[in-house]
């Protein structure tokens, strides 16, 4: 398709985004051309917003558009694409992949060696059309609203974190209330989870955390290391099944290691500010022979198949966290909010006025 197309962009190399008129993508044989209904802010935008030093070190190529998390219709088919026409209403995984490596042989394209992601090394969402590789793609039935095809990423990452191992009949410490630690409550609370408890620092995010269905909800600047006094008091004295940390926070780290019972499981999720300098692998892990599962991003395609069944359950919904519906002119707003962390997930429309 000929023509210009309004799109968010990081142009030079300084905070901040810029509003252009830009060329709309020319695809290759292999990729369709969407037209994008939603897209969402994701906390690693927000770096790439305020350009601190991860946003520098991951953003090489300017300029670039941004977002990487989004839903529309197909509306031009490469002569190469074989499972997608034009009309077919997707969202897409953030990763673009290379089906021919090792690593994805092995199941773990995702985290593959060639692996590229939108908005970070391509063109990415936050403009009325994206270019996206028919390997990216996944196809959405149109019950489901574009503002949650908008955010499936993200919850697939929560999927993947809390589902990598049963939670059934388990209790499950969440820690973070950013969109992934609610979406992750949510998850937790749709598998059968036992008891589900959210330690944040935020009371809006809180409050979104109770609404996701939360047993219980710690506030960590007001209750400190007492939390952990309060859920070992809360599990027999022995600590919780498994821990989800989705914070980031090097205090959350240490914090997780002692709710979680001899035997449990911990996920980290959350990516720290600098690496984490002290920690005591004898007691932490060996002597309580806790099982530590990383978790990057979502298995393409078992979690999304898995994500899609909860949702279609009922079980799950994760409503509740998009708590922003914008015209993409208006994106700093949205940004704002982000830093404020007043908001859950901000969504914005680049064909709204
Ligand atoms: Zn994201």
């Amino acid at each position: 398709m000929q023509g210009t197309m309004k799109a968010v962009r990081k142009v030079r190399p300084a905070p901040g985004f810029d509003l252009v008129e830009t060329e709309i993508p020319q695809i290759k044989p292999d990729e369709v051309l969407l037209k994008v209904e939603a897209t969402a802010i994701c906390g690693s935008d927000l770096h790439f917003y305020e350009w601190d030093e991860f946003a520098q070190s991951k953003l090489k190529r300017l300029p670039i558009t941004i977002g990487h998390e989004f839903a529309g219709e197909i509306v031009e088919v490469g002569a190469r694409v074989k499972g997608y026409k034009v009309g077919d209403y997707v969202t897409a995984d953030s990763h673009i992949v290379d089906p021919t490596e090792k690593l994805s042989l092995m199941g773990l394209q995702h985290i593959g060696n060639n692996m590229k992601i939108f908005g970070n090394e391509v063109d990415g969402s936050f403009a009325q059309y994206v270019a996206v590789p028919e390997t990216s793609l996944w196809r959405l039935d149109r019950s489901i609203p574009s503002e949650i095809g908008a955010i499936m990423e993200p919850l697939g990452g929560a999927t993947q974190a809390v589902l990598i191992e049963p939670v059934t009949g388990k209790s499950v410490v969440v820690f973070g209330d950013g969109p992934i630690g609610l979406f992750a409550v949510g998850v937790a609370r749709a598998a059968g989870a036992r008891k589900v408890y959210l330690i944040g620092a935020t009371e809006p995010r809180l409050e979104l955390g109770r609404l996701m269905k939360a047993d219980v909800v710690y506030n960590v600047r007001q209750m400190g290391d007492a939390l952990v006094q309060a859920i070992l008091d809360d599990t027999d004295g022995i600590g919780a099944d498994v821990v989800i940390e989705c914070s980031g926070a090097p205090q959350a780290y240490e914090q997780a290691f002692k709710v979680v019972r001899k035997g449990g499981r911990v996920t980290l999720f959350g990516i720290t500010p600098r690496p984490i300098e002290k920690f005591d692998f004898n007691y932490n892990v060996i002597l309580r022979q806790i099982t530590v599962r990383g978790v990057a991003g979502r298995h393409m395609w078992d979690t999304w198949i898995q994500m899609e069944g909860l949702l279609a359950s009922g079980l799950l919904d994760p409503r509740p966290v998009i708590t922003c519906d914008i015209p993409l002119d208006d994106f700093d707003m949205g940004f704002k909010q982000m830093q404020d962390k007043t908001c859950g997930k901000v969504i914005l429309r680049p064909w709204a006025e």
